[in-house]
């Protein structure tokens, strides 16, 4: 598996999974854009770290829930790389409570920034990737956007979403040489999941058939497969990485 010349956009890719899909798409040969929001620091990190690698890295902040922001950061990825090879819709974020006590901006935020932030990107792209006749976009998708769990209504809602655009536009795209998948992490260890309590903890391990966790890294190495050729008669699938909680 190959993507040596490929230029790869990973949304929140300064941190946790996105950090590891950077490297590990970098070692497969691709060029990297390392999409940020908050944490410039840890996003040149990344980038210093794609470049020890021979490959060459940008960082660029973007909300990607603000779709002038988005635009902008394409125009700057085509004038820089000339091509838009890959883009891994990461960047998510959860705000966790129960229904009852949710405020509209808890629901807004997640929204705004898992799914409309999804939406954004992937249209920002799809013109550049028709006229190529040739991409790969994969989306972050969760089990709990399958299974639903309590206290996450907004970030089930919004993964759920995910999985049921990434179908539609895979159905969109299939003639354009196009391939569109989410890959649906289980519990996997990262800041997002560190802050969790023992007990919730404790629940999640309690339904993980291979008693435990995921890492980043285990993620990181489905999405480079989807990303490769090996992939190429593979569209609008959702591909759990979750040690069996699913099946
Ligand atoms: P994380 O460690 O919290 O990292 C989140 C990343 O998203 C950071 O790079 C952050 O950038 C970026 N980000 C947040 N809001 C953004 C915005 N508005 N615009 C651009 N970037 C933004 O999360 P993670 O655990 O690696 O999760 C990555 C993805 O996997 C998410 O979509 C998540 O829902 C999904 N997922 C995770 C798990 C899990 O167990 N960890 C399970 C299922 C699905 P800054 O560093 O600049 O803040």
């Amino acid at each position: 598996m190959t993507l040596l010349g490929k230029t790869a956009v990973v949304t929140g890719g300064s941190r946790g999974i996105g950090r590891a899909i950077v490297l590990k798409l970098a070692e497969m040969g691709a060029n990297i854009v390392v999409n940020y929001t908050s944490s410039p620091q840890k996003a040149e990190e990344v980038v210093a770290l794609v470049k020890e690698m021979g490959r060459e890295a940008i960082a660029i902040q973007a909300n990607v829930s603000d779709s002038d922001a988005i635009q902008k950061m394409m125009q700057e990825v085509e004038e820089k790389f000339s091509t838009i090879d890959i883009l891994i819709n990461n960047a998510g974020i959860t705000k966790d409570t129960l229904l009852m006590k949710m405020k509209d901006e808890d629901w807004d935020q997640v929204m705004d920034i898992n799914l409309k932030g999804t939406f954004n990107c992937t249209k920002a792209v799809t013109r550049k990737m028709m006229k190529q006749r040739s991409g790969k976009i994969v989306n972050l998708a969760s089990v709990v956007g399958v299974m639903g769990n309590a206290g996450q209504a907004n970030y089930a809602a919004s993964k759920a979403g995910i999985i049921g655009f990434t179908k539609s536009v895979a159905k969109e795209l299939a003639t354009r040489g196009i391939n569109v998948n989410a890959v649906a992490p289980g519990f996997i260890q990262t800041e997002m999941t560190d802050i969790l309590s023992d007990e919730v903890k404790e629940a999640m391990m309690a339904n993980i058939p291979m008693k435990q966790l995921g890492t980043p890294e285990d993620v990181a190495n489905v999405i480079a497969f989807l990303c490769s050729d090996d992939a190429k008669y593979i569209t609008g699938q959702v591909l759990h990485v979750d040690g069996g909680m699913v099946m």
